[in-house]
């Protein structure tokens, strides 16, 4: 089982004894602000302490704001203490009205220079301007995407959306078809027709209840304003949304 570090309102941190920590392969990070990054690089350091060597070879994927490779990458280089566990850092590129005018800096050139070679790998993710997000992963079971929050440095919300999965097989009607039990049913429930021995074509709807519905997760980090139309269309529907709260002018001297 693997576990995700989906970003709260403080930073991950390197107490050993959390238990779990050991299984994290994927870390969300929703923006530079210190008391959202400064437990990172001792977290990793943590992992690497804690994992045996067959673990070692699942790499942790870190997915933030453009700058945290350098910033962790730096910070473990400088400290003498580069983990042993291998791990990339997948930028997210904001955009300039992600924050107030002139609190915006363009971390682009960071470390893309003689340094690349020993800094870890990764990738840089662009906004996507047809669905106004960034595509994190995706496979056949869910897919994560990230979308933009307005900050006082640029900030990211994520959210994790399952696929609809196979309903589950009518087994009272596989056996009047005589459907044997074994393989034949993985078909069917991956919604593959079978052919029975006696010639007999069974056909996945035949056999399956309705789909069951994915569900939708969203996670906002930090926001100084009204959050837009994008974040608001992807997070439509979710089943579980955490935003942080915090007064608005109204509350002070309350
Ligand atoms: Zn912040």
């Amino acid at each position: 089982m693997s576990m995700w570090a989906l970003p709260t309102c403080q930073a991950p941190h390197a107490d050993p004894d959390t238990a779990g920590h050991t299984k994290i392969t994927k870390i969300f990070i929703t923006h530079l602000h210190g008391d959202h990054i400064f437990g990172l690089p001792g977290l990793l350091c943590t992992l690497s302490l804690q994992r045996s060597p067959d673990a070692s070879v699942v790499p942790i994927d870190i997915y933030g704001p453009l700058g945290l490779r350098s910033f962790l990458w730096r910070s473990l280089e400088l400290s003498h203490s580069q983990p042993l566990l291998p791990y990339a850092v997948h930028e997210l590129v904001p955009t300039q009205d992600q924050c107030p005018a002139g609190e915006f800096r363009d971390f682009s050139g960071l470390d893309r220079g003689e340094a690349l070679a020993q800094a870890p790998p990764g990738t840089v993710l662009h906004l996507d301007a047809e669905t106004d997000s960034y595509l994190l992963l995706e496979d056949e079971e869910l897919s994560v995407r990230a979308f933009r929050l307005f900050h006082r440095v640029p900030s990211f919300g994520f959210v994790l959306e399952e696929k609809p999965r196979p309903g589950k097989l009518k087994v009272h009607i596989l056996q009047e078809l005589g459907v044997p039990p074994g393989p034949l049913y993985g078909e069917l429930k991956r919604g593959r027709a079978v052919e029975l021995s006696s010639g007999v074509r069974v056909q996945p709807q035949d056999v399956l209840s309705l789909p069951v519905p994915g569900r939708k997760v969203c996670v906002l980090g930090d926001c100084s304003g009204p959050v837009g139309p994008g974040a608001r269309r992807l997070c439509g529907q979710a089943d579980l949304l955490v935003h942080e709260a915090t007064l608005e002018d109204w509350g002070d001297g309350r």
